[in-house]
């Protein structure tokens, strides 16, 4: 292999390439391993028959605070979703919307909220304040019952993609500020054009087919027997490879499941999505050609619905499901696609940053599962780097 360089980042998913990006931007010399042929990881599309297809459903929140930091958001080829959400509540989906975005909804927006207003659980409040680190499920339970059923609860499953709710409740406020200080979208050629975009100055230093085997005594050893030697590794690869690599044991990560269906008919009155009730296996149902028609090739023809679901649910199940959520008969929907992404997201447990002299961590798995912060890891990775290498030491610990 070539000769070693500076920093070696093993994984080019968001992390990996936030890394990359902010070392090429201070000047140091960095190389990029990655095991798969294309950048993004678990951000990842499928182009196929003229539709693109998300693996698993992801949207890009343009508030992300990360994401603005890294790229010029306003220059994205982005869609944006509907501000509000379609709401499973009595026989018919309510359209629950924004009122600052959609000026002459706030009306019907109070009416729904005001419906759903009962006392607030004053116990579970006591418990919430008196809980060390409060979940996503003990905040829900502060709310109204009705409130938290059909509103809170089934948007935090769809956005956590976990039924339990057993995120930290400071990730439910950050993404709710997300929500109402940003637009939702999606990139017009699928998610997996936002790790090409970052890629794309990065290319000339990203070795595709490059999978790392060991890391020792600051030595990166990889599959085909060929090594570097560079000052700092990070390594920005997902919690089950870096188990393999360090001889870790990391908490098991949950699955997540997906679908896409085509419709023969628009299913949807605005290109929002749309939230089960709780019971359901469907988490959420996004109507991806109202939002991005670049999806179907432009073809008003084609209506394709893409979901997120309980991985173990089966695909009689979930094809009762969506049609009963979406009001429609299952003749009415074409289904593509029934997926699984194993491993999808990181459950509790956060691992730590730094595992050794010169050698970093990043990932989602570092902070919590999100865009932001695989973005924000691969950063602090880099930051580390930059100001030992500005001030002439390779030592990780000597600046705090
Ligand atoms: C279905 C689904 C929906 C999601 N929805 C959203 C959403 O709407 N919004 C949001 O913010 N987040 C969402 N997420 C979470 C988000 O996608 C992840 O948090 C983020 O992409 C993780 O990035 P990462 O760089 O930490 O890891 P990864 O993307 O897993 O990148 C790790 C990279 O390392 C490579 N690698 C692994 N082992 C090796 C090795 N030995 N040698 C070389 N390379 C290796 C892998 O091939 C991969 O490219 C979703 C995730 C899933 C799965």
């Amino acid at each position: 292999m070539a000769e070693s360089p500076t920093v070696a980042i093993v994984g080019a998913g968001m992390a990996g390439l936030a890394a990359a990006h902010y070392l090429a931007i201070n000047h140091i010399d960095f190389e990029v391993y990655e095991t798969s042929d294309r950048p993004g990881g678990r951000v990842a599309t499928d182009h196929i028959d003229g539709l693109t297809l998300d693996r698993g459903f992801q949207i890009v929140l343009e508030d992300y605070p990360e994401l603005r930091r890294l790229v010029s958001v306003a220059e994205l080829p982005l869609h944006r979703l509907y501000p509000g959400v379609y709401l499973q509540h009595e026989e018919e989906p309510l359209l629950l919307s924004d009122p600052r975005r959609v000026p002459g909804t706030y009306r019907q927006t109070l009416a729904t909220l005001t419906g759903l207003m009962r006392l607030p659980n004053l116990r579970s409040a006591v418990h919430y304040l008196n809980t060390q680190h409060p979940t996503i499920a003990d905040l829900g339970e502060v709310l109204p019952l009705p409130l938290n059923e059909t509103v809170f609860a089934p948007l935090f499953r769809g956005v956590t993609l976990d039924s339990e709710l057993s995120g930290p409740a400071s990730f439910a406020f950050f993404i709710l500020r997300r929500f109402l200080n940003g637009y939702a979208s999606l990139p017009t050629e699928g998610m997996a054009q936002l790790p090409a975009i970052i890629a794309g100055p990065l290319r000339d230093h990203i070795h595709y087919h490059h999978k790392a085997i060991s890391v020792a005594s600051g030595q990166l050893i990889f599959d085909d027997g060929t090594t570097v030697t560079p000052d700092w590794i990070v390594l920005a690869v997902d919690a089950p490879a870096l188990g393999p690599l360090l001889d870790l044991h990391l908490p098991a990560m949950r699955s997540v499941g997906f679908l896409h269906t085509l419709s023969n008919r628009r299913l949807f009155g605005v290109p929002a999505v749309e939230l089960p009730t709780r019971g359901s296996p469907i988490y959420t149902i996004a109507p991806m050609s109202d939002i991005a028609p670049s999806y179907v090739n432009h073809n008003p023809e084609r209506h394709l619905i893409t979901a997120s679901c309980d991985p173990t649910a089966t695909p009689a199940e979930l094809r009762a499901a969506l049609a009963l959520a979406l009001n429609c008969s299952q003749e009415d929907l074409e289904f593509i696609e029934f997926g699984v992404v194993e491993a999808a997201l990181p459950r509790g447990a956060r691992t730590v940053a730094e595992v050794g002299q010169r050698v970093l961590l990043a990932g989602d798995h570092v902070g919590t599962p999100s865009l932001n912060s695989a973005i924000e890891s691969g950063r602090q990775a880099a930051e580390r780097i930059i100001r030992a290498v500005r001030r002439g030491t390779k030592e990780p610990g000597v600046d705090g």
